[in-house]
C-alpha cells in the first residue's frame, strides 16, 4: 500500500469492487481498494446470487440490464469465472391488482426494450414445473433473469480492475476518516494513513459506521434473511433430464418468494412482514465469513405459502440454510453519489440487489467522479433524496416496512403509514381536525385532500380512480369558480445573500434575474445543458434573493448551490426549510380576497403577475409573490412558520364572503395539467433539456455564460431529441399513472411521464416524451394503460386559460 492514491475505495464487496473497475476503466488507475477482512466478507460472500431488471425506476431498470450485460465484459478482462447462469424467468400472479401491475411492469419493459412476454399459467409451469397452476392467474416471462456466483463476480470485477492498475490491500481495517482544510482526506488505517484525493464509502454492512467515521448518519439499516436450499428434488432431475436445462428463475409475488434451482435441488428465499434488523445501532466490526443462526420460525408462515404454491417443496429435505445480513435504504433502493458539505466524499451504500445493480451503481459513481454526472438519471439512487430528517429511527422504521412488503404492490395513491408523522407544520392539526388526507413528503405531512364532513379522510388504494375522484374534484371546481386555499409550506425556499448574490445566480441559472420586486421562472442546468432544476426566483432586495423549488429536491440543490459558492464569502445560500411556511390563495375571487385580508390594492396595475412584495398581511408580515401553480390568477403567501396560524385565520376570515375552499396537492396536480405544466422529477428531469422539456422561452441565451449554456444553445440550434406533448387520453375510469408507454402508428415511440384526471377541463390527461419528428404529429397516438390502448390526441394549447387572460388580468 502507497501513502497516497487519488481515490480509496473502502470496502471489497461486490459494489467496492464494481466502483474500482470502473474508476480504472474511466482512466483513473491512481486508485486503491482497502478490505477490512477478505473481498467479499460483508454481505456478499453469502448471496444468493439472483439478478433481474425489475424496478419501480425505469432508470435504475435500465442501470440493472447494464449490470447484467456487463458479466461477460468482466469475465473476459480478468480471465475470472462469474458462473453467470442466464436462465431467465417467470413472474407468477395470483390476483387481479398483481395481474394489473405486471401489465404496466410489461408495457414499460416495452419502451426500456427488455423483451418480457405475459404467458399463461400453463406455459409458466413448463418453465417452472413445480408449481401448482391452480394458485395463479397469469405470469410474465422476463429473459434477463439468473444467477451468478457472488464470490467469482467480486474477484472479477477486483481482478479486471488491477489488470488495470489498481490496488487491493486486504485485511487493513479503516479506523478513521479526517477532511483536510484543502479538501483531501486522511484515511487512517490498521496499516498506515493514506493521503487520498477522494475517498468512496462502500461499507456494505458497515456502509453507516464508516459514514460515521467522516461524522456522518447515513439512512442504512441492514435486514437479516434468510434463504434455504433443498437436498435433491426428484422433480427437478426429471426436468433437468427432460428438457437438457435448468429451471428457471421465480419470483411468486403472493408467496413472497424468489426460488432458482441449485444444483440438483432449489434455493427458496422469502421475505417475511416482520423481518429483524441486524445490529440496528452499531454493526459489530468483528463480524465477518459467518452467519446468523437459522430461524424457520420466523418465516414458517411463508414457507407453508411455498408448500401451498409449490408442493414438491413440502417434501423436500432441507439440506441448508442461509442465515445473513444486507444493507437497505429507507426505500429499498441504493444511497450513491457525493455528501452534500463533505468535499470529494462518496458513497455507496445500501445496494441491496448488488448483483443487479452493482454494476449500474459502479458505473455511475465512476462517472460522477471523472465527470461530475453521472451521466444518467439516477435520482432514485441519489444518497441527496433524503435529508436530516432520514436519522437512525426514521430509516429503521422506513426500512424495516420496506422489507415487508418487498413483493407486496405500492399503489400510486398508497401513502406507506411507518415513521410518521414525522415533519409537520403549525396547520397539521387544524387540518387534521378539518380531515385532510395527508401523504408525507421528504418527512413532511402534507394535506392531499379533505374529505366532506362524517367521512373519513382514508383513500382506498387502486390503479384507477380512487373515491377521492370526486372530492378531489370538487376542490378543482373550487378553486376554478371562486377562490382555493392550499399550504405549500412543502415547497423548498433558499435565501440567497451578499453583494454578489446577483451575478452569482445569473451564473447558476438560465433565465435573467427578475428586477427587484419581481419574480423569473427559471431553469437551472449541469454543465452538459440538461434540467437540474426548476424554480422561481423573487429579487427581494438587491443583496437578498429568493428561490423556490421542489421540496423533495432540498438537499440534492444544495448540495449543488454549495458546491458552487465562490471562496470568498460574497454570497451565502440557506435552505429556509420549515423555517418558512406558505399559503397559496388561487382563482378568480382570489384578488378580491387578498385585497380584503390587507386593505391593499391588488389590481393588476399595482399588483402585476409576477410581482413579488414584502408586506403585512393583517398583523402578519410576510412574502406575497403573485404566481401560482393552479395557472390561475393567484398569490404565494410565505411567512415564519410562527405566523402560520395567524395568516391562516385571516385568510379564512376574509375568504369566507368569496366562498374560500381548502384544496389540497392532489387538486393541484389537477390543475396544472390543464396549463401543460411539468413538474420537477417527472417531466423535468437531467436527462431532458430545456427546450426538449418546453422550457426554452425560460433560458436567455444572450445574457451572461452561466452554467450549461452551451448545452443549451447546442440543444436549441439541433432541436433536441426529444419532446413533451400533452395528451388528453379517450379512457372512462383510468387515467395515466406515469411511466406508461406512448404509441404511435402502431410502434412504442415514448413514454409518459405523469398525468391523471383534469376535473376542471373534464378530460384524462397525459404528459411524456415523444421524438422530436414525431412531436409535430397531430394523430396516430395511443396511451397503454393498464395493457389496454387508448387514442391519445396532443392538446397543443392549455385546457384552461389559453392566452394567460386570467393568469395575468
Ligand atoms: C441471504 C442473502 C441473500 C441475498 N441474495 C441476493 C441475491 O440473490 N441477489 C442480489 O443481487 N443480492 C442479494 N443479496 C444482497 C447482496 O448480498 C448485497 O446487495 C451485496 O452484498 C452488497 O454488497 P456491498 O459491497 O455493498 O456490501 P458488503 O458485501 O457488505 O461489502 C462491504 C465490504 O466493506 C468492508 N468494510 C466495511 N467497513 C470497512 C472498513 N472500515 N475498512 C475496510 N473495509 C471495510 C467489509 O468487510 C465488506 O467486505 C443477498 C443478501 C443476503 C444476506
Amino acid at each position: 500500500m502507497k501513502s497516497q492514491y487519488r481515490v480509496v475505495v473502502i470496502g471489497g464487496g461486490v459494489v467496492g469492487c464494481s466502483v474500482l473497475y470502473h474508476l480504472t476503466k474511466r482512466g483513473w488507475i491512481d486508485v486503491c481498494l482497502i478490505e477490512r477482512d477478505e473481498l467479499t466478507s460483508g454481505s456478499t460472500w453469502h448471496a444468493a446470487g439472483g439478478f433481474h431488471t425489475l424496478n419501480g425506476d425505469p432508470n435504475v431498470a435500465k442501470l440493472q440490464e447494464y449490470t447484467i450485460n456487463l458479466y461477460r465484459e468482466i469475465e473476459e478482462a480478468s480471465g475470472q469465472a462469474t458462473g453467470v447462469h442466464l436462465t431467465g424467468g417467470v413472474m407468477l400472479v395470483s390476483n387481479k391488482e398483481r395481474w394489473d401491475w405486471l401489465k404496466m411492469a410489461h408495457a414499460r419493459n416495452r419502451y426500456l426494450g427488455v423483451a418480457t412476454e405475459l404467458i399463461s399459467v400453463a406455459e409458466a409451469k413448463k418453465r417452472f414445473p413445480i408449481m401448482d397452476e391452480s394458485r395463479f392467474i397469469g405470469a410474465m416471462w422476463h429473459p434477463l433473469e439468473g444467477h451468478l456466483d457472488p464470490s467469482g463476480t467480486t474477484h472479477a470485477y477486483a481482478r479486471a480492475a488491477r489488470n488495470n492498475g489498481a490496488e487491493v490491500v486486504r485485511k487493513n481495517r479503516v479506523v478513521e476518516t479526517h477532511l483536510r482544510g484543502d479538501g483531501t482526506w486522511d484515511v487512517i488505517t490498521e496499516q498506515g494513513t493514506v493521503h487520498a484525493e477522494h475517498v468512496v464509502n462502500c461499507g456494505g454492512l458497515w456502509g453507516r459506521e464508516v459514514g460515521r467515521l467522516a461524522g456522518l448518519e447515513l439512512p442504512v439499516l441492514s435486514m437479516a434473511h434468510q434463504y434455504l436450499i433443498t437436498e435433491e428434488m426428484p422433480e427437478v432431475v426429471a426436468f433437468n433430464k427432460q428438457n437438457g436445462h435448468e429451471i428457471v428463475h421465480c419470483i411468486d409475488f403472493d408467496g413472497e418468494l424468489y426460488m432458482r434451482q441449485e444444483r440438483t435441488g432449489m434455493l427458496v428465499g422469502t421475505y417475511e412482514p416482520n423481518g429483524e434488523p441486524w445490529s440496528p445501532k452499531v454493526a459489530p466490526w468483528d463480524f465477518s465469513t459467518e452467519l446468523l443462526p437459522p430461524d424457520l420460525d420466523k418465516i414458517a408462515d411463508n414457507l407453508a405459502r411455498a408448500f401451498e404454491h409449490h408442493p414438491p417443496l413440502a417434501n423436500a429435505g432441507i439440506k441448508n440454510v442461509i442465515h445473513g445480513p444486507f444493507a437497505f435504504g429507507p426505500d429499498g433502493n441504493p444511497l450513491i453519489g457525493p455528501i452534500r458539505g463533505l468535499q470529494n466524499y462518496w458513497v455507496a451504500v445500501g445496494v441491496m440487489a448488488g448483483f443487479s445493480q452493482g454494476g449500474g451503481v459502479g458505473l455511475a459513481l465512476a462517472n460522477w467522479m471523472v465527470d461530475g454526472d453521472p451521466g444518467f438519471d439516477v435520482w432514485a439512487m441519489d444518497v441527496a433524496r433524503y435529508g436530516a430528517f432520514a436519522n437512525m429511527a426514521y430509516t429503521n422504521a422506513k426500512v424495516i416496512e420496506n422489507y415487508g412488503r418487498r413483493f407486496r404492490i405500492t399503489f400510486p395513491n398508497e401513502e406507506l403509514p411507518a415513521a410518521r408523522p414525522l415533519r409537520t407544520t403549525p396547520l397539521y392539526d387544524r387540518f387534521k381536525a378539518m380531515n385532510a388526507c395527508f401523504g408525507a413528503s421528504f418527512g413532511l405531512e402534507q394535506a392531499l385532500w379533505f374529505a366532506p364532513k362524517g367521512k373519513k379522510p382514508v383513500e382506498k388504494v387502486t390503479f384507477r380512480r380512487s373515491n377521492a375522484f370526486p372530492i378531489v374534484g370538487a376542490e378543482c371546481r373550487a378553486v376554478r369558480e371562486s377562490a382555493g386555499l392550499m399550504e405549500i409550506s412543502g415547497y423548498a425556499k433558499y435565501e440567497i445573500t451578499g453583494t454578489d448574490a446577483e451575478t452569482w445566480l445569473s451564473r447558476m441559472l438560465a433565465n435573467r434575474m427578475p428586477p427587484k420586486g419581481k419574480l423569473a421562472l427559471t431553469p437551472m442546468l449541469n454543465a452538459a445543458g440538461k434540467l437540474i432544476g426548476d424554480f422561481t426566483v423573487a429579487k427581494a432586495a438587491d443583496d437578498r434573493f429568493y428561490i423556490f423549488g421542489s421540496g423533495v429536491a432540498e438537499q440534492y440543490h444544495m448540495r449543488w448551490f454549495e458546491a458552487h459558492l465562490p471562496a470568498d464569502g460574497r454570497v451565502s445560500v440557506r435552505a429556509l426549510s420549515s423555517g418558512l411556511c406558505g399559503l397559496t390563495v388561487a382563482g378568480p375571487m382570489a384578488r378580491n380576497l387578498m385585497a380584503k385580508a390587507t386593505g391593499e390594492d391588488f389590481s393588476t396595475a399595482a399588483m402585476p403577475f409576477l410581482s413579488f412584495r414584502e408586506m403585512d398581511i393583517g398583523l402578519v408580515p410576510a412574502k406575497v409573490g403573485r404566481i401560482s401553480f393552479t395557472g390561475d390568477l393567484g398569490y404565494e403567501i410565505w411567512v415564519g412558520n410562527d405566523y402560520l396560524l395567524t395568516l391562516h385565520d385571516v385568510l379564512t376570515r376574509a375568504g369566507a364572503e368569496f366562498g374560500l375552499a381548502h384544496f389540497g396537492g392532489r387538486a393541484l396536480m389537477s390543475l396544472r395539467l390543464e396549463k401543460n405544466w411539468g413538474t420537477w422529477a417527472r417531466e423535468y428531469r437531467p436527462i431532458y433539456g430545456p427546450y426538449e422539456a418546453g422550457l426554452g422561452r425560460f433560458v436567455s441565451l444572450k445574457k451572461n455564460d452561466f452554467n450549461g449554456r452551451d448545452g443549451a444553445l447546442r440543444e436549441k440550434e439541433q432541436g433536441g431529441k426529444q419532446a413533451l406533448v400533452t395528451f388528453c387520453v379517450d379512457t372512462k375510469n383510468v387515467d395515466v399513472i406515469g411511466d406508461e408507454p406512448i404509441w404511435h402508428d402502431g410502434k412504442v415511440i415514448g413514454w409518459v411521464t405523469s398525468g391523471g384526471y383534469a376535473h376542471w377541463a373534464q378530460k384524462s390527461v397525459a404528459m411524456g416524451y415523444v421524438p422530436k419528428d414525431i412531436a409535430g404529429a397531430e394523430s396516430g397516438f395511443e396511451i397503454e394503460i393498464i395493457g389496454k390502448r387508448h387514442a391519445a390526441h396532443p392538446q397543443r394549447q392549455p385546457l384552461f386559460d389559453p392566452d394567460g387572460a386570467r393568469m395575468r388580468g
